[in-house]
């Protein structure tokens, strides 16, 4: 007899997404001519940059000639793009990485995902609240935690509430705690952490021997020059800290799919004796048995992005989609709502008109202006009252849901 993972049986049957998307089918075949207009999943809508497109297109008929045809390749990624990387976003920023702690990969998804793989697990995992579902899920999948409780909180999982009071900066955790999840520009409240806030949590992580992991998948989209784009700008922050970045949201690949992971050599955890590891060699070494590369074409594709043309081309696809975000912005704050991020993220987290619970608001909005959102309280318990619309429509269908905003009965 084979036995499961029971752990699986601890998560919650509907996945967000899958919610949304009966709720909207389920309108749709009541009101056939409702003309729907989806600010809700975060998948962009403009094409690749077109060095992209030509950089795949050269690799492609690459593949066709035996003498430079790729088979297997470095499972850590190409010196190409490891060094294009490791240039553009430290480098050249005066930050030290060196090229064997990049980890190139297919999206940060997978490797947020897999990263608690090489902790141990009685670790206690802080998370803040609300954010993007992966960490906690695959926690709850690896049995780091115990039952759901009526609460919505899992048991043994120290929850970081992010509120608008603290400009939903996730709080420190009230005691211990071994792994920490920090989410920066945040996916949903749009939110970013300043330079003092990362300071104090490298502050904990090295009291408490304590890692720090951070997902900075939307770092693109920060346009104030006071925040950090890396957490390796915060001083002692390789102690204690692993990188995650994507070029999802940076230069259209969710589809194409290329992230990557930094891990510095100094990060250590601990046997339970006690012994100083390093995590870079256990991640190596998980990376290289489980995953066999990005392809080389994606590879490609991704790196030209590094080019000076190439900068300018995702300069200009990142300023598209915030353009929305200040369209959204300014529009829902003038029609009398109450509107966080969007200034240096393409999310905008507004607050739910009198309280209202976010899944009755998602209702309204659909059936009143056919906008479909996303209900905060399916990022978190502390998500409840709030909604979060997403920038990454086409211009015409965030102007137009704007204005169905201003016409809607709060
Ligand atoms: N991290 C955050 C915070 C995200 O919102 C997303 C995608 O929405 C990801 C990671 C995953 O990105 P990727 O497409 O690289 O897997």
């Amino acid at each position: 007899m084979a036995f499961i993972n029971e752990n699986y049986l601890k998560l919650p049957g509907s996945y967000l997404f899958a919610e949304i998307a009966r709720r909207v089918n389920a309108f749709k075949e009541v009101n056939p001519s409702a003309d729907v207009i989806r600010l809700g999943i975060g998948d962009v809508t403009l094409p690749l940059p077109q060095v992209s497109i030509e950089a795949m297109h050269k690799a492609v008929d690459e593949m066709a000639v035996k003498e430079t045809f790729r088979g297997y390749g470095p499972e850590q990624g190409y010196d190409f793009l490891i060094e294009a990387i490791r240039e553009a976003n430290y480098t050249s920023r005066g930050l030290k990485v060196d090229s064997d702690e990049i980890f190139v990969s297919d999206g940060s998804k997978s490797d947020c995902a897999n990263i608690q793989e090489i902790f141990g697990l009685d670790n206690v995992v802080a998370i803040p609240d609300p954010v993007y579902p992966v960490y906690l899920d695959t926690n709850v999948m690896a049995g780091r935690t115990g039952e759901l409780g009526a609460d919505g909180h899992f048991a043994g999982v120290s929850y970081l509430p992010c509120t608008a009071e603290s400009g939903f900066a996730p709080s420190m955790p009230e005691g211990h705690v071994d792994m920490i999840y920090l989410c920066s520009p945040n996916n949903p409240t749009g939110t970013t952490l300043s330079r003092e806030q990362l300071e104090a949590w490298v502050a904990y992580a090295r009291k408490e021997k304590a890692v720090i992991l951070y997902d900075s998948a939307y770092a693109a989209y920060i346009t104030e020059d006071n925040v950090p784009r890396s957490i390796y700008e915060i001083e002692g922050a390789r102690e204690v800290a692993i990188e995650f970045r994507s070029f999802s949201k940076t230069a259209g690949f969710t589809g194409t799919r290329c992230g990557y992971t930094v891990v510095p050599k100094e990060l250590m955890a601990y046997t339970k004796n006690g012994e100083a590891r390093d995590l870079r060699s256990l991640w190596n070494r998980r990376h290289t048995t489980k995953f066999n590369g990005t392809p080389y074409i994606i590879q490609r594709g991704a790196a030209a992005i590094y080019t000076k043309e190439g900068q300018a081309q995702i300069k200009e696809l990142v300023g598209y989609y915030m353009e929305n975000a200040r369209i959204i912005r300014e529009g829902l704050t003038s029609a009398g709502l109450t509107c966080f991020g969007g200034v240096n993220a393409p999310y905008i987290w507004l607050q739910t008109p009198n309280n209202m619970p976010s899944w009755d608001f998602f209702n309204k909005l659909l059936s009143e202006a056919n906008i479909v959102g996303t209900p905060g309280a399916g990022f978190g318990s502390c998500g409840e009252g709030y909604f979060r619309l997403t920038a990454f429509g086409d211009r015409e269908n965030t102007l137009r849901a704007v204005e169905r905003f201003k016409n809607l009965k709060l």
